[in-house]
């Protein structure tokens, strides 16, 4: 793979704080209690710790959805969706220049438009395997969502990332 550009150490600190902000925002939409929150399965990783395959150029970030199994023996104890949100810093980092934004909005509404996604599937709103004819539809719910969150927000720069190009992220699949 060639070598994209990743996020330092101070970018990193803001990933965990813009994540922050998303779950709040999120959470607070969907009135999700901070308690069954916490059972999330999700977690967000940036480019350093991302598989491959779990590489794009074509979107700010992707949701991947594994399965997980915890078994002993050959009894299954726990068995579910896992969500990971793989962001894309490469691609970050060029729309944060192309369209002078800083990071931390820029990232919040990246995260939120995934963690939209993520309860979307929880809720069972949305299925993974979706046909491909109606990913659209189920995207442009998505965004619909993710804009009247941000936009309660009340924060100019992602007013104005919301008014420069309005779409945050790309498609989730399952691996
Ligand atoms: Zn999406």
């Amino acid at each position: 793979m060639e070598h994209q550009t990743r996020f330092n150490t101070v970018q990193q600190r803001v990933v965990r704080g813009a994540r922050e902000r998303a779950a709040s925002l999120v959470s607070n939409y969907y009135r999700v209690a901070p308690r069954e929150w916490q059972r999330m399965p999700y977690e967000v990783r940036t480019l350093r710790s991302l598989d491959s395959s779990e590489v794009t150029d074509e979107a700010f970030a992707q949701t991947v959805c594994y399965t997980f199994r915890r078994e002993a023996g050959s009894l299954v104890l726990e068995e579910g969706d896992f969500f990971r949100i793989c962001l894309q810093d490469h691609r970050i980092l060029d729309a944060m220049r192309d369209l002078q934004l800083r990071l931390e909005p820029l990232l919040t509404c990246v995260l939120t438009h995934e963690l939209v996604h993520v309860v979307r599937f929880g809720q069972h709103l949305q299925r993974i395997d979706l046909p491909q004819e109606l990913r659209s539809c189920e995207e442009q719910k998505v965004e619909k969502t993710t804009q009247a969150i941000l936009s309660r927000a009340g924060d100019p720069d992602i007013s104005r990332f919301l008014s420069s190009n309005g779409r945050c992220a790309g498609d989730p699949s399952r691996r």
